[in-house]
């Protein structure tokens, strides 16, 4: 008999361009066909079909205190009572803003906005703004959501010309683009050698996690700091990811790094469409109604968006989720060591989120991480996902590590994991 995810997943075919709502849902990078999801509490989604699994994609990020929070459910339920939506000020705009600058170490003013690709957007728009020029520089292999200036992941050495990822992209718009790889810092230095007084930003994934997961070589982050500031460049950190996940203040509270604008969402939303983007005030301020740049959202600062996001973070401050989240990761972390001690395999974590390459190291940027053994992660991905374990159906997505994941949790984890291995 067809499952009911398989019901469900020809009937979204005909009526949904490839039956999903985000690309990466459908399964297409390991074969077979994705699941539908009744509920999800806890690290556990149970399917349509009444399969639980424990989950290390939580969402894509935001569950980080596991699924369905009851803070967090409260919340929201209180929030909705009064409304759903005013498109006029709300008090819960002021305290999200002030708990982002109070949290964010670069960030002194803020703007909300409904999904991490309207929060890099509106940086690069911005940037452009406030310096006058066009040009930004992005790291291959990281992603900053499907923002047309952004879908560009030139091929090797190409200082030059940027070229669209995605068709519809206008050819125009991709050559101001200059995409370059990551942990490279002469590569950086020498295109601003070439074009460094047009260029408005770089933008960069200070802990790149959409490629995998790698992390910045010392001095890597202070190296782009130090060019930008050299060249009246701005900085963007995409925190979109590891804000409010790494650390209370994202990894620019780690590193020390402080960009001069900063994209945030996933965690901030606890769960519902969020994004928001700060930095320096002065650069803020070039913003609509103030100034020039024009920047907008009908549902920007949804009180119910809010109110989810603001429960997420209190509830992460006063159980010191980070330091917990931390505990956690390392335990995790020793039983994968564990498990794949003496295979051609390369682990990295850092907090709560972490990636196994199919490759042996090191990988520090998009072309190592290219090296990996996508067979060999399809077949493992399958053989986790049958004993219960779900993880990105992708070589190239980090995991997640939730508050909902419990020490039993990761030993039933290890268990599987290793058996996958061994298939
Ligand atoms: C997920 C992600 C985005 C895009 O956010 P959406 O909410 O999917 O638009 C941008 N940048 C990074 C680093 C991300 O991980």
């Amino acid at each position: 008999m067809p499952s009911r995810s398989h019901e469900l997943f020809e009937a979204a075919k005909r009526r949904i361009p490839g039956g999903v709502n985000s690309p990466v849902r459908a399964f297409r990078s390991v074969g077979g066909e994705p699941f539908f999801i009744e509920s999800a509490s806890g690290c556990r989604v149970r399917d349509v079909d009444g399969k639980e699994y424990i989950d290390y994609v939580g969402t894509w990020g935001p569950a980080i205190l596991g699924h369905a929070p009851a803070v967090v459910i409260e919340a929201v339920r209180e929030a909705a009572g009064c409304g759903l939506s005013f498109g006029i000020p709300n008090p819960l705009e002021v305290e999200m803003a002030e708990t982002i600058c109070r949290l964010v170490p670069s960030v002194e003013r803020v703007r909300m906005v409904n999904s991490g690709t309207e929060a890099t957007m509106s940086c690069i728009r911005l940037a452009r703004g406030f310096t006058g020029r066009d040009r930004i520089i992005k790291f291959e292999g990281c992603y900053h959501g499907h923002v047309d200036s952004l879908l560009v992941k030139a091929g090797s050495g190409a200082l030059t010309h940027g070229r669209p990822d995605s068709a519809g992209v206008p050819a125009a718009l991709a050559a101001l683009t200059v995409a370059l790889p990551f942990n490279d810092l002469d590569a950086v230095a020498a295109a601003f050698a070439r074009d460094g007084r047009e260029i408005a930003a770089i933008i960069v994934e200070p802990v790149p996690a959409n490629a995998g997961l790698y992390l910045p070589e010392p001095g890597f982050l202070e190296g782009l700091r130090a060019l930008c500031d050299a060249h009246d460049t701005l900085l963007i950190f995409d925190e979109v990811m590891t804000g409010f996940r790494l650390a209370p203040g994202g990894y620019q509270e780690l590193c020390g790094v402080r960009p001069d604008l900063t994209a945030l969402g996933k965690v901030i939303g606890g769960g519902l469409p969020v994004g928001a983007f700060g930095g320096r005030a002065d650069i803020m301020d070039h913003l609509s109604p103030d100034g020039p740049v024009y920047q907008a959202g009908t549902l920007s600062g949804n009180p119910l968006a809010l109110a989810a996001g603001l429960a997420q973070l209190r509830e992460l401050e006063r159980r010191d989720g980070w330091e917990a989240l931390e505990a956690l990761g390392a335990a995790f972390e020793a039983a994968v060591r564990e498990t794949i001690s003496g295979r051609p395999l390369t682990f990295h974590r850092i907090g709560s989120m972490f990636c196994l390459y199919f490759t042996e190291g090191p990988v520090r940027n998009l072309a190592d991480a290219l090296r990996s053994d996508r067979a060999a992660f399809n077949r493992y991905f399958h053989a986790c996902l049958d004993a219960g374990v779900y993880f990105a159906p992708s070589q190239f997505e980090a995991g997640f590590l939730s508050l909902g994941h419990t020490a039993d949790d990761i030993a039933a984890t290890n268990r599987i994991t290793r058996a996958a291995l061994q298939e």
